[in-house]
């Protein structure tokens, strides 16, 4: 079980909610840890992506630069060695796709190869970063999110993914099996696979059930079939634990 944690909003610390995000799922047990964030300051908005393996411990993310989105990923390794090329985030060949992943891509190899042969690079030997660039293949043809649903539509296993694009500032998140919750904020809005890591930020969540596809940002989420691509109703609850 890994820990996934999204925020998008308006404060300029994402690394740092991320992070602490993080902080509160390490119960889920992990050999590694990290986190992309899109920089406020930079015009060409290139992705910043900050991975160590081992537990967080004393280590902070104020290197990372200020920024208003960013996710984060604790990793429990299936494919690939505990190391620092193998934790989360993934990106793709140009480094403007990222992807956080919890489960096993089940036929991921078949799909790897294709890839390989379509001159795609692949830095891991993760299941995860096949992900990664079977969306940038795909978003050569179509919008970026449909590009991630028929990516997530063609996986074989029990998985949850978030990925985004650089060049748009929302999360398109979809789960099989592995567990998601969207937090509804004021001008922020959250993603994690546990609503304790929430708590301090926001008591109104939606439980994304199976097949289910959420499009994020910091003003608005939007719910999805994933076979589909119908909307769904959120069903909002709002909880009544504390941290
Ligand atoms: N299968 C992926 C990997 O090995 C994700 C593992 C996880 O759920 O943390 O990187």
């Amino acid at each position: 079980m890994c820990g996934i944690f999204a925020y998008a909003g308006e404060k300029i610390n994402a690394a740092s909610i991320v992070f602490e995000g993080l902080k509160h799922l390490e119960y889920r047990g992990y050999d590694s840890w990290g986190v992309a964030v899109v920089p406020v300051a930079d015009t060409n908005k290139q992705i910043f992506v900050k991975k160590r393996i081992g537990k967080i411990g004393n280590a902070t993310v104020v290197d990372m630069p200020e920024s208003m989105f960013a996710f984060g990923h604790t990793r429990w390794a299936t494919h690939g060695g505990v190391t620092q090329a193998n934790a989360h985030p993934h990106l793709d060949c140009t480094g403007t796709i990222a992807v956080i992943h919890n489960g096993i891509f089940e036929n991921y190899e078949n799909v790897k190869n294709k890839l390989i042969q379509k001159s795609h690079t692949f830095i891991s030997e993760t299941d995860t970063e096949v992900i990664a660039h079977l969306i940038e293949e795909y978003a050569k043809s179509m919008d970026f999110g449909h590009a991630v649903q028929k990516v997530f539509n063609e996986m074989k296993g029990l998985n949850a993914i978030i990925a985004f694009s650089q060049e748009d500032d929302k999360f398109i998140a979809a789960r099989n099996g592995s567990p998601l919750v969207v937090g509804y904020g004021k001008d922020e809005n959250f993603l994690a696979s546990d609503a304790t890591a929430l708590l301090s930020h926001t008591k109104l969540v939606h439980y994304l059930e199976d097949n289910e596809m959420a499009i994020l940002n910091k003003n608005d989420i939007r719910l999805f079939n994933i076979k589909t691509g119908e909307p769904i109703k959120p069903k909002k609850q709002r909880l009544r634990w504390n941290a």
